[in-house]
């Protein structure tokens, strides 16, 4: 588990060894103003690199949350963008509370605990598959398995029913192997 702080705020992350791509934060402490910018900058290097199953788990998160919500719509967005998602956990009842009131009771995911978080994301399976081109870095989607190719440079590629890329040079930031 990597810790990361900042002033009035603690993030701890936790990467599941044997589902790739996906990580869960733990969120403690207070999400306002720098903190947010700060959360911000934090998540989207993690995203970045190719993790685009987030889960918050919020069990130790007590205090207003607008600010965290203007984050979630933020990454949410973006995780989308690689049909990744986010899913909320352990949200406190005041806490949720405060979703409501601001009006977003239904946008994102929530589940009781990570674990539940966990199940939801292992439930979808491997496509729509996302991953780079070795050789342009484009980023690439593969509706179902069979050929893909590369929109920039035409690399083509061959994926399994597991979504394991068998040809073609790519980097697969949710691959075992890598
Ligand atoms: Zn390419």
């Amino acid at each position: 588990m990597i810790s990361k702080r900042t002033k009035n705020l603690e993030v701890q992350l936790q990467n599941i060894s044997d589902f790739p791509g996906c990580l869960i934060l733990y969120i403690r402490g207070e999400v306002r103003g720098k903190s947010a910018n700060w959360l911000q900058k934090c998540v989207r290097e993690y995203i970045e690199r190719g993790f685009n199953k987030l889960i918050f788990d919020l069990t130790e998160y007590h205090s207003y949350p607008e600010d965290l919500i203007g984050c979630f719509l933020i990454f949410q967005k973006i995780l989308r963008q690689t049909q990744g998602d986010l899913v909320i956990a352990e949200i406190d009842s005041k806490v949720f509370y405060v979703f409501q009131l601001l009006g977003f009771p239904y946008y994102f995911n929530y589940r009781k605990t990570s674990k539940d978080a966990l199940s939801f994301f292992q439930q979808r399976g491997p496509f729509p598959k996302i991953f780079r081109c070795g050789k342009c870095a484009q980023w690439l989607e593969a509706p179902s398995p069979g050929f893909a190719s590369c929109s920039i440079c035409s690399s083509v590629f061959s994926l399994n029913d597991d979504g394991e890329i068998l040809h073609g040079t790519a980097i697969d930031y949710n691959s075992k192997k890598n």
